[in-house]
């Protein structure tokens, strides 16, 4: 015998989905976006930046001046290793 489930509701299922998003977060699993900037990336959900600073610094760009930034060097910069500054 089948019980059937009640069905979420939309705003259940939006506050599951953002959960969830939270909890990928916390692992490392940013839902990353490209920013307009080459080599620099940001979370729609946490809203962190990630960027390679081989690339940033490629453009003539300055390093992202927010809380909340990492570096993970893309693999064009981490197989040439990152030169210190
Ligand atoms: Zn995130
Ligand atoms: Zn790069």
């Amino acid at each position: 015998m089948r019980v059937r489930k009640p069905a979420l509701t939309a705003a259940q299922r939006r506050a599951a989905a953002a959960a969830q998003a939270r909890r990928d977060c916390q692992q490392g699993r940013h839902s990353t976006t490209p920013t307009f900037r080459p080599g620099e990336q940001v979370c729609l959900t946490c809203g962190v930046v990630i960027y390679c600073p081989g690339c940033l610094q490629a453009n003539g760009l300055r390093f992202p001046q927010v809380a909340h930034a990492y570096t993970l060097e893309c693999p064009t910069h981490q197989q040439r290793g990152v030169v210190p500054l």
